[in-house]
């Protein structure tokens, strides 16, 4: 893996002062000369800041993540895009959830877009009731709590996945990956960890036919309980795989 920092030159220098040029606000205005100097090297850290990763100046595997670059020599093969809503913001940051999610699915080829974000705006009535989401995550959500919450959040395209951000569940549980028929969705609690959201993510993807469903490797995202992790977890071929196969994974 080339990790480019200062000093460094070439096409991919001028891949990643474009993308800075696009995302990050202000914007930075680089020459996309493909000299990595002083000001790319600023940028770079100010685009770290803003989306909530390591603050290092150098563009390695969870920069090229947050940024959407593929790794030298691959390429995104797919792409899933996530809608997020909210009730509560998480205790991780926003940005630290989106960037840890692009960076465990960009390790396997698939690029996942930031689609929306709102709030639920729901009434104080509401909010009482969905303080805390009551009942039993399932793979098929039909009522209740669950679905009161699910059928919110606008139309989303049938192939994309909406991520609601709840305060907490009535079960010992940080995230549900069940959601409603052509509805593809999943709930992360406030106390999840940076991979929480990923973990559902997957659910989604694999849907309920997949076996195993967790898996008691702590490396694999799939593991069954939401542990903090300093690596970032993978998957395996067999998951890749049925992600891939996903209509909610598009090739591009
Ligand atoms: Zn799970």
């Amino acid at each position: 893996m080339a990790l480019l920092s200062l000093g460094s030159r070439g096409p991919e220098v001028v891949t990643v002062q474009r993308e800075l040029n696009r995302q990050l606000f202000p914007r930075p205005n680089l020459s996309e000369d493909g000299i990595f100097g002083t000001l790319t090297a600023a940028a770079v850290r100010a685009f770290q800041r803003q989306a909530g990763i390591d603050i290092d100046g150098i563009v390695g595997p969870q920069t090229r993540a947050a940024l959407g670059i593929p790794e030298t020599g691959s390429t995104f093969t797919h792409r899933v895009r996530l809608h997020f809503r909210s009730i509560s913001l998480t205790d991780v940051p926003f940005e630290t959830v989106l960037s840890h999610t692009q960076l465990v699915y960009a390790q396997h080829g698939i690029k996942v877009e930031y689609g929306s974000g709102m709030s639920l705006m729901l009434t104080p009535a509401e909010t009482a009731q969905l303080e805390q989401i009551d009942g039993t995550c399932t793979w098929s959500i039909t009522n209740g709590e669950y679905a009161n919450l699910l059928q919110r959040g606008g139309s989303v395209p049938s192939n994309e996945i909406t991520v609601f951000f709840v305060n907490r569940f009535s079960e010992s549980i940080n995230g549900c990956g069940g959601h409603m028929a052509n509805r593809p969705a999943c709930i992360v609690a406030k106390a999840g960890t940076k991979w929480c959201t990923a973990h559902e993510v997957c659910h989604v993807l694999l849907t309920s036919s997949f076996t195993p469903v967790h898996i008691t490797n702590t490396g694999n995202l799939m593991h069954p309980v939401d542990i903090t992790r300093s690596a970032t977890p993978g998957l395996t071929p067999a998951q890749v795989t049925r992600i891939k196969a996903s209509a909610m994974c598009v090739p591009i």
